[in-house]
Protein backbone atom coordinates (compact mmCIF):
# COMPACT_ATOMS: atom_id res chain seq x y z
CA UNK A 1 0.00 0.00 0.00
CA UNK A 2 1.78 3.15 -1.30
CA UNK A 3 1.99 5.78 1.52
CA UNK A 4 2.39 8.79 -0.66
CA UNK A 5 0.06 11.53 0.35
CA UNK A 6 -1.98 13.15 -2.12
CA UNK A 7 -1.40 17.33 -1.22
CA UNK A 8 -2.93 18.19 -4.46
CA UNK A 9 -6.67 18.42 -3.86
CA UNK A 10 -7.59 19.44 -7.42
CA UNK A 11 -7.25 16.61 -10.10
CA UNK A 12 -9.75 13.81 -10.33
CA UNK A 13 -10.32 11.13 -7.71
CA UNK A 14 -6.94 9.16 -6.94
CA UNK A 15 -5.81 6.59 -9.24
CA UNK A 16 -5.90 3.00 -8.84
CA UNK A 17 -2.70 2.83 -7.42
CA UNK A 18 -3.05 3.73 -3.64
CA UNK A 19 -6.01 0.89 -3.68
CA UNK A 20 -4.43 -1.99 -5.51
CA UNK A 21 -0.68 -3.57 -6.22
CA UNK A 22 1.71 -2.70 -3.16
CA UNK A 23 4.77 -1.60 -4.33
CA UNK A 24 6.91 -4.82 -3.66
CA UNK A 25 3.51 -7.26 -4.48
CA UNK A 26 4.85 -10.04 -6.80
CA UNK A 27 1.55 -11.27 -7.04
CA UNK A 28 0.44 -12.04 -10.46
CA UNK A 29 -2.66 -10.44 -11.57
CA UNK A 30 -5.43 -13.17 -10.80
CA UNK A 31 -7.07 -13.97 -14.12
CA UNK A 32 -9.42 -16.10 -11.50
CA UNK A 33 -12.00 -15.36 -8.91
CA UNK A 34 -10.38 -12.83 -6.55
CA UNK A 35 -8.61 -9.79 -6.92
CA UNK A 36 -4.96 -9.99 -4.79
CA UNK A 37 -4.85 -6.82 -4.76
CA UNK A 38 -8.60 -5.76 -3.75
CA UNK A 39 -8.84 -3.99 -0.21
CA UNK A 40 -12.81 -5.51 -0.09
CA UNK A 41 -12.61 -8.29 2.81
CA UNK A 42 -15.84 -10.02 3.45
CA UNK A 43 -16.92 -11.27 7.06
CA UNK A 44 -17.28 -14.54 8.11
CA UNK A 45 -20.73 -15.60 7.24
CA UNK A 46 -21.05 -13.40 4.35
CA UNK A 47 -20.87 -15.36 0.66
CA UNK A 48 -18.91 -13.86 -2.41
CA UNK A 49 -20.62 -14.48 -5.41
CA UNK A 50 -17.89 -16.41 -7.55
CA UNK A 51 -16.90 -13.81 -10.47
CA UNK A 52 -18.15 -15.66 -13.78
CA UNK A 53 -19.51 -18.84 -12.11
CA UNK A 54 -22.99 -19.16 -11.50
CA UNK A 55 -24.85 -18.87 -8.36
CA UNK A 56 -27.47 -20.56 -6.59
CA UNK A 57 -29.55 -17.96 -4.64
CA UNK A 58 -31.72 -20.25 -3.25
CA UNK A 59 -29.32 -22.60 -2.20
CA UNK A 60 -28.44 -19.30 0.49
CA UNK A 61 -29.71 -19.69 3.99
CA UNK A 62 -31.25 -16.69 5.30
CA UNK A 63 -31.55 -17.52 8.86
CA UNK A 64 -27.76 -18.63 8.98
CA UNK A 65 -25.90 -16.84 12.31
CA UNK A 66 -22.81 -18.24 12.28
CA UNK A 67 -23.27 -19.66 15.57
CA UNK A 68 -22.85 -16.66 17.66
CA UNK A 69 -25.09 -15.36 20.36
CA UNK A 70 -27.30 -12.46 19.76
CA UNK A 71 -25.83 -10.27 22.73
CA UNK A 72 -22.80 -11.36 21.88
CA UNK A 73 -23.41 -9.89 18.62
CA UNK A 74 -24.76 -6.53 19.85
CA UNK A 75 -21.73 -5.75 21.58
CA UNK A 76 -19.49 -6.92 18.88
CA UNK A 77 -21.42 -4.28 16.56
CA UNK A 78 -20.46 -1.22 18.86
CA UNK A 79 -16.82 -2.31 18.49
CA UNK A 80 -16.91 -2.25 14.41
CA UNK A 81 -19.16 0.82 14.19
CA UNK A 82 -16.51 2.28 16.75
CA UNK A 83 -13.53 0.96 14.04
CA UNK A 84 -15.32 2.51 11.32
CA UNK A 85 -16.02 5.83 12.74
CA UNK A 86 -11.90 5.72 13.70
CA UNK A 87 -11.18 4.43 10.12
CA UNK A 88 -13.69 7.23 8.30
CA UNK A 89 -11.52 10.01 9.66
CA UNK A 90 -8.67 8.77 8.44
CA UNK A 91 -10.13 8.30 4.99
CA UNK A 92 -11.67 12.08 4.82
CA UNK A 93 -8.41 13.46 5.50
CA UNK A 94 -6.66 11.45 3.40
CA UNK A 95 -9.12 12.76 1.07
CA UNK A 96 -7.94 10.31 -1.92
CA UNK A 97 -10.39 7.98 -2.31
CA UNK A 98 -13.89 7.16 -1.53
CA UNK A 99 -16.05 3.99 -0.61
CA UNK A 100 -19.31 3.07 -2.16
CA UNK A 101 -21.79 0.82 -0.24
CA UNK A 102 -24.83 -0.52 -2.06
CA UNK A 103 -27.13 -1.98 -0.53
CA UNK A 104 -30.11 -4.03 -2.78
CA UNK A 105 -32.87 -6.12 -1.10
CA UNK A 106 -36.54 -7.35 -1.85
CA UNK A 107 -39.11 -4.79 -0.41
CA UNK A 108 -38.22 -5.24 3.89
CA UNK A 109 -34.75 -6.88 3.27
CA UNK A 110 -33.79 -3.95 5.65
CA UNK A 111 -31.73 -1.96 3.92
CA UNK A 112 -33.18 1.07 6.05
CA UNK A 113 -32.26 -0.86 9.08
CA UNK A 114 -29.16 -1.68 8.02
CA UNK A 115 -27.69 1.47 7.44
CA UNK A 116 -29.49 3.12 10.61
CA UNK A 117 -27.47 0.45 12.51
CA UNK A 118 -24.40 0.17 10.54
CA UNK A 119 -23.21 3.81 10.08
CA UNK A 120 -25.11 5.87 13.28
CA UNK A 121 -21.52 6.61 14.03
CA UNK A 122 -20.18 7.90 11.19
CA UNK A 123 -19.18 11.90 10.71
CA UNK A 124 -22.64 12.89 8.75
CA UNK A 125 -19.85 15.49 7.30
CA UNK A 126 -17.89 12.47 5.39
CA UNK A 127 -20.71 10.66 4.36
CA UNK A 128 -23.46 10.98 1.58
CA UNK A 129 -26.70 8.44 1.70
CA UNK A 130 -28.88 8.32 -1.73
CA UNK A 131 -32.34 6.59 -1.65
CA UNK A 132 -33.00 5.86 -5.16
CA UNK A 133 -37.22 5.71 -5.93
CA UNK A 134 -38.73 5.58 -9.20
CA UNK A 135 -37.09 7.93 -11.72
CA UNK A 136 -38.55 11.44 -12.00
CA UNK A 137 -39.19 12.45 -15.73
CA UNK A 138 -35.53 14.75 -16.08
CA UNK A 139 -33.95 11.21 -15.00
CA UNK A 140 -35.77 9.09 -17.38
CA UNK A 141 -34.65 11.73 -20.18
CA UNK A 142 -30.82 10.27 -19.23
CA UNK A 143 -29.10 7.41 -19.65
CA UNK A 144 -30.06 4.87 -16.76
CA UNK A 145 -26.81 5.41 -14.84
CA UNK A 146 -27.08 9.06 -14.92
CA UNK A 147 -28.66 9.68 -11.53
CA UNK A 148 -26.55 7.56 -10.05
CA UNK A 149 -23.02 8.90 -11.06
CA UNK A 150 -23.97 11.88 -9.95
CA UNK A 151 -24.27 10.61 -6.54
CA UNK A 152 -21.22 8.47 -6.10
CA UNK A 153 -18.94 9.61 -3.43
CA UNK A 154 -16.32 12.26 -3.79
CA UNK A 155 -12.85 11.99 -2.48
CA UNK A 156 -12.71 11.06 1.34
CA UNK A 157 -16.35 10.23 1.59
CA UNK A 158 -18.40 7.43 2.41
CA UNK A 159 -21.37 6.96 0.15
CA UNK A 160 -24.45 4.46 0.96
CA UNK A 161 -26.99 3.69 -2.27
CA UNK A 162 -30.19 2.92 -0.86
CA UNK A 163 -31.36 0.73 -3.24
CA UNK A 164 -28.49 1.68 -6.73
CA UNK A 165 -28.45 0.95 -10.14
CA UNK A 166 -29.46 -2.43 -9.97
CA UNK A 167 -33.23 -1.61 -9.94
CA UNK A 168 -32.46 -0.89 -13.71
CA UNK A 169 -31.85 -4.74 -13.96
CA UNK A 170 -34.55 -5.76 -11.35
CA UNK A 171 -37.54 -4.05 -11.21
CA UNK A 172 -37.50 -2.87 -14.21
CA UNK A 173 -37.19 -6.21 -15.74
CA UNK A 174 -39.45 -7.94 -13.06
CA UNK A 175 -42.46 -5.26 -14.54
CA UNK A 176 -41.06 -4.94 -17.76
CA UNK A 177 -41.13 -1.38 -17.97
CA UNK A 178 -38.25 -1.37 -20.92
CA UNK A 179 -38.06 -3.81 -23.87
CA UNK A 180 -35.82 -7.33 -23.03
CA UNK A 181 -33.28 -5.86 -24.92
CA UNK A 182 -32.52 -2.55 -23.09
CA UNK A 183 -32.29 -4.44 -19.80
CA UNK A 184 -30.51 -7.38 -21.00
CA UNK A 185 -27.61 -5.12 -22.26
CA UNK A 186 -27.15 -3.49 -18.77
CA UNK A 187 -25.34 -5.95 -17.03
CA UNK A 188 -22.44 -4.98 -19.04
CA UNK A 189 -22.78 -1.69 -18.82
CA UNK A 190 -22.80 -2.08 -15.14
CA UNK A 191 -19.61 -3.40 -14.75
CA UNK A 192 -18.07 -0.95 -16.91
CA UNK A 193 -19.90 1.48 -14.75
CA UNK A 194 -18.13 -0.04 -11.25
CA UNK A 195 -14.42 -0.60 -13.23
CA UNK A 196 -14.76 2.85 -13.83
CA UNK A 197 -15.41 3.64 -10.08
CA UNK A 198 -12.42 1.52 -8.91
CA UNK A 199 -9.61 2.44 -10.85
CA UNK A 200 -10.84 6.04 -9.91
CA UNK A 201 -10.09 5.42 -6.80
CA UNK A 202 -13.60 4.32 -5.35
CA UNK A 203 -14.22 1.03 -3.93
CA UNK A 204 -17.21 -0.46 -4.13
CA UNK A 205 -18.63 -2.49 -1.50
CA UNK A 206 -22.60 -4.17 -2.82
CA UNK A 207 -24.33 -5.99 -0.31
CA UNK A 208 -27.18 -8.17 -1.14
CA UNK A 209 -29.42 -9.21 2.06
CA UNK A 210 -31.41 -11.54 1.57
CA UNK A 211 -34.38 -12.79 3.27
CA UNK A 212 -36.68 -15.50 2.97
CA UNK A 213 -40.41 -15.07 1.78
CA UNK A 214 -41.71 -16.03 5.50
CA UNK A 215 -39.47 -13.71 6.80
CA UNK A 216 -40.62 -10.99 4.16
CA UNK A 217 -44.50 -12.05 5.39
CA UNK A 218 -43.22 -11.63 9.25
CA UNK A 219 -42.16 -8.06 8.40
CA UNK A 220 -45.23 -7.22 6.36
CA UNK A 221 -47.56 -8.62 8.81
CA UNK A 222 -45.29 -6.53 11.40
CA UNK A 223 -46.00 -3.47 10.16
CA UNK A 224 -50.04 -3.97 9.81
CA UNK A 225 -50.04 -5.18 13.26
CA UNK A 226 -48.51 -2.05 15.08
CA UNK A 227 -49.62 1.21 14.42
CA UNK A 228 -46.11 2.77 14.97
CA UNK A 229 -45.05 0.93 11.83
CA UNK A 230 -48.08 1.43 9.79
CA UNK A 231 -46.41 4.38 8.05
CA UNK A 232 -43.13 1.86 6.89
CA UNK A 233 -46.38 -0.20 5.06
CA UNK A 234 -46.92 0.14 1.34
CA UNK A 235 -49.19 -1.63 -0.09
CA UNK A 236 -48.13 -1.79 -2.76
CA UNK A 237 -45.05 -3.94 -1.68
CA UNK A 238 -48.43 -7.08 -1.26
CA UNK A 239 -48.26 -6.70 -5.02
CA UNK A 240 -45.04 -7.06 -5.67
CA UNK A 241 -44.61 -9.91 -3.18
CA UNK A 242 -46.87 -11.81 -6.40
CA UNK A 243 -44.09 -11.63 -8.37
CA UNK A 244 -41.25 -13.42 -5.54
CA UNK A 245 -40.31 -16.15 -7.74
CA UNK A 246 -39.43 -13.44 -11.08
CA UNK A 247 -37.96 -10.68 -8.39
CA UNK A 248 -35.56 -13.79 -6.95
CA UNK A 249 -34.59 -14.74 -10.58
CA UNK A 250 -33.47 -11.62 -11.49
CA UNK A 251 -31.65 -11.19 -8.25
CA UNK A 252 -29.52 -14.40 -9.21
CA UNK A 253 -28.78 -13.12 -12.88
CA UNK A 254 -27.28 -9.54 -11.21
CA UNK A 255 -25.41 -11.61 -8.43
CA UNK A 256 -24.14 -13.72 -11.34
CA UNK A 257 -23.32 -11.15 -14.30
CA UNK A 258 -22.49 -8.57 -12.00
CA UNK A 259 -20.04 -10.11 -9.74
CA UNK A 260 -16.34 -9.34 -10.82
CA UNK A 261 -12.85 -8.94 -9.11
CA UNK A 262 -13.43 -5.47 -8.63
CA UNK A 263 -16.53 -5.34 -7.43
CA UNK A 264 -17.59 -8.47 -6.43
CA UNK A 265 -21.35 -9.23 -4.67
CA UNK A 266 -21.49 -9.84 -1.21
CA UNK A 267 -24.23 -12.17 0.08
CA UNK A 268 -25.80 -11.55 3.29
CA UNK A 269 -28.14 -14.09 5.49
CA UNK A 270 -30.85 -11.52 6.38
CA UNK A 271 -33.52 -13.17 7.90
CA UNK A 272 -31.58 -12.49 11.85
CA UNK A 273 -30.96 -8.51 12.04
CA UNK A 274 -28.39 -8.38 14.25
CA UNK A 275 -26.20 -11.07 12.84
CA UNK A 276 -26.80 -9.07 9.15
CA UNK A 277 -25.99 -5.88 11.02
CA UNK A 278 -22.64 -7.32 12.78
CA UNK A 279 -21.01 -8.91 9.48
CA UNK A 280 -21.58 -6.00 7.27
CA UNK A 281 -19.57 -3.55 9.88
CA UNK A 282 -17.22 -6.13 9.83
CA UNK A 283 -16.83 -6.29 6.36
CA UNK A 284 -16.88 -2.37 6.03
CA UNK A 285 -14.57 -1.90 9.03
CA UNK A 286 -11.77 -4.61 7.44
CA UNK A 287 -12.12 -2.77 3.98
CA UNK A 288 -11.67 0.37 5.65
CA UNK A 289 -8.63 -1.22 7.02
CA UNK A 290 -7.44 -2.62 4.01
CA UNK A 291 -7.86 0.58 1.96
CA UNK A 292 -5.23 2.10 4.78
CA UNK A 293 -6.03 5.82 4.46
CA UNK A 294 -3.07 7.73 5.93
CA UNK A 295 -3.60 11.12 7.32
CA UNK A 296 -1.74 14.02 5.18
CA UNK A 297 1.85 15.13 5.74
CA UNK A 298 1.78 18.18 8.29
CA UNK A 299 2.97 21.16 6.22
CA UNK A 300 6.67 21.51 6.74
CA UNK A 301 8.23 23.24 10.09
CA UNK A 302 4.86 23.21 12.05
CA UNK A 303 6.58 21.07 14.86
CA UNK A 304 8.29 24.62 15.43
CA UNK A 305 5.38 26.47 15.22
CA UNK A 306 3.35 28.30 18.65
CA UNK A 307 0.21 30.20 18.19
CA UNK A 308 1.00 33.56 19.23
CA UNK A 309 -1.17 35.31 21.77
P1 LIG B 1 -38.78 2.47 -1.18
O1 LIG B 1 -37.32 2.19 -1.33
O2 LIG B 1 -39.50 1.39 -0.44
O3 LIG B 1 -39.05 3.82 -0.62
O4 LIG B 1 -39.46 2.42 -2.62
C1 LIG B 1 -38.84 2.96 -3.74
C2 LIG B 1 -39.55 2.39 -4.96
O5 LIG B 1 -38.91 2.91 -6.12
C3 LIG B 1 -39.48 0.88 -5.03
O6 LIG B 1 -40.75 0.35 -5.29
C4 LIG B 1 -38.56 0.64 -6.22
O7 LIG B 1 -38.88 -0.53 -6.92
C5 LIG B 1 -38.77 1.88 -7.05
N1 LIG B 1 -37.63 2.14 -7.92
C6 LIG B 1 -36.36 2.39 -7.57
N2 LIG B 1 -35.57 2.55 -8.65
C7 LIG B 1 -36.36 2.37 -9.72
C8 LIG B 1 -36.13 2.39 -11.13
N3 LIG B 1 -34.92 2.63 -11.64
N4 LIG B 1 -37.19 2.17 -11.94
C9 LIG B 1 -38.42 1.95 -11.43
N5 LIG B 1 -38.70 1.90 -10.12
C10 LIG B 1 -37.69 2.11 -9.27
MG1 LIG C 1 -40.92 0.21 0.20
Amino acid sequence: MTKKHGKHHHGHLATASGVTKSPGSSHPASGGDSDPASPIRPAEGILTVPPGEPFDLAGVDADADGGLDKDWAKEALREQRARIETLQERLYAERRRSLLLVFQAIDTGGKDGTIRAVLQGVNPQGCTVASFKVPSTEEMDHDFLWRYHQRTPGRGMIGVFNRSHYEDVLVVRVKGLVPDAVWQSRYGLINDFERLLAVSGTTVLKFFLHISKDEQKARLQARLDDPEKHWKFDPADLVERKSWDAYQAAFGDALTRCSTPHAPWLVVPANRKWFRNLVIARTIADTLEAMDPQFPEAPKGIADLTVPD
